[in-house]
């Protein structure tokens, strides 16, 4: 295991505060990576009291001297990439010769915006909760052999004769499939090859260039999106994302073995959030749940939806650790549970006949009944707010901690009790808390 190198993935469903843990960590690496998704997942950095609103570009952006890649299972919409780099431009980030987008990255064109629209449109009451920018869309017409991908953004004359096509199909299933009106397809020509002429300059093979990383001994860091209850085939499928978000798609994304991704840091909430449709065992639909949305201002970054909220389910989290191999846990918005009397976690699933059940479900039908199993604990009195050292947590704060990882069973490393990046502590004395102590306090 190449100890140097960390991979950082969402725990839960996503919005666990990942952008903050890996800005937190990423100054000390030379490369930051995304392999999965695309411009759905959306982080929020705070730096020197500045927000930043990323999409496509790895978090690493915000700290000089870090170089980002966008790995070969991503799906890049062109003017999105663009538009994301000229706002950083804008707001003083240098962007100018630090990103890398592999070649083949599948292109998500103006067609499979109007087509993931227009399907999400049609599925009722069976909604996804698709952030309607193309992603699935683009993935399926990956898996189908007809995606166009980046390498074509050098050739402007090969991208014309390869999207024309695509899109005059993506037109006519849009017309007879959704009675939907087609997309004019020269002015998204337009954008598309404006795009192009600036990306070109940025294609570059992932896999050759972090290998020559860790060959020069620089860490290399890989950043998830979404988590693992969103993966598409470990999640609550068929409501979840369209790529594979596990640690091992990292290695087939940038083209490099799996020793080269390093320890796995799961980042989860202390409670739990989903947004759009599908199982969530321990939401709560009434006072608390309001009570979570409104403390943790659960609104998503990406679509403003409100996101749904309920205890922390323990179940789901020890599945993700076992599914994703996770070494080691970032919890965050600690915070958040500051002021509630008592607080429950999910400790297993019961099913309508009464049995328990001690995993997630592959059956989305099944998921769809279980009841969570409440274990109550008490809360705090004091705030942990902003606090960063462990022996100035509540007692209480401190046994939640420790009843949480006794059920995940794997330790609690990094605990954030605030949006800052100074409100984090690290936690115990294992090999990961002190690499991250070292990371962290540079
Ligand atoms: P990501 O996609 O996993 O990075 O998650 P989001 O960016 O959607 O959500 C994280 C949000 O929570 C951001 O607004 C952060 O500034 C904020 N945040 C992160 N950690 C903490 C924390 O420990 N406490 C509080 N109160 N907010 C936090």
């Amino acid at each position: 295991m190449s100890a140097d190198s960390l991979m950082i993935v969402g725990g839960q469903w996503g919005d666990e505060g990942k952008g903050k843990v890996v800005d937190l960590l990423s100054a000390a690496f030379a490369a930051v990576v995304r392999y999965n998704g695309g411009h759905n997942a959306g982080h929020t950095v705070r730096y020197a009291d500045r927000r930043f609103a990323l999409h496509l570009v790895p978090s690493g952006i915000i700290h000089e001297g870090v170089r980002c890649y966008l790995a070969s299972g991503m799906v890049v919409e062109p003017t999105a990439l663009v538009s994301e780099m000229d706002r950083l431009s804008s707001e003083g980030v240098s962007v100018e010769g630090r990103i890398a987008l592999s070649p083949r990255a599948t292109l998500i064109l103006p067609t499979h915006r109007a087509l993931d629209g227009a399907r999400e449109g049609a599925r009722g009451s069976a909604k996804i909760g698709t952030t309607g920018r193309g992603i699935g869309p683009a993935y399926q017409d990956k898996a189908q052999r007809r995606g166009l991908r980046a390498y074509l953004l050098a050739d402007p004359i090969r991208l014309r004769e390869h999207a024309l096509p695509l899109m005059e199909e993506h037109n006519r299933e849009l017309k007879t499939l959704f009675g939907a009106e087609p997309v004019d397809l020269e002015a998204a020509m337009q954008e598309i090859t404006t795009a192009a002429a600036r990306l070109a300059p940025l294609l570059d093979e992932v896999g050759p260039a972090l290998r020559r990383h860790r060959a020069a001994g620089e860490p290399v860091l890989f950043e998830g999106a979404q988590g693992v209850l969103l993966d598409l085939a470990w999640g609550t499928y068929p409501y979840v994302t369209s790529s594979s978000c596990l640690p091992g798609f990292a290695a087939a994304s940038c083209g490099v073995g799996p020793r080269l991704l390093g320890p796995v840091l799961g980042v989860m909430k202390a409670y739990a959030t989903r947004v759009g449709g599908g199982p969530f065992p321990s939401e709560l639909d009434d006072a608390t749940g309001e009570q979570l949305r409104e403390r943790g201002a659960e609104f998503g970054t990406t679509t403003g939806r409100p996101r749904r909220c309920g205890w922390f389910d323990a179940v789901a989290a020890r599945y993700a650790v076992e599914v994703a191999g996770i070494d080691a846990v970032a919890v965050t918005k600690l915070d958040v549970l500051d002021g509630f009397e008592t607080l429950k976690v999910a400790t297993s699933y019961r099913l309508p006949d009464g049995s328990t059940l001690d995993t997630f479900p592959a059956d989305p039908e099944v998921a769809a009944v279980i009841e969570p199993v409440l274990e109550e604990l008490p809360g705090w009195s004091s705030p942990t707010e902003s606090v960063v050292r462990e022996e100035e947590l509540p007692l209480e704060a401190e046994d939640y901690l420790r009843f949480l990882e006794a059920k995940i069973g794997v330790p609690v490393v990094i605990v954030s009790t605030g949006p800052r990046r100074e409100e984090t502590m690290v936690r115990g004395d294992s090999d990961l808390a002190q690499q991250l102590r070292g990371v962290i306090e540079g």
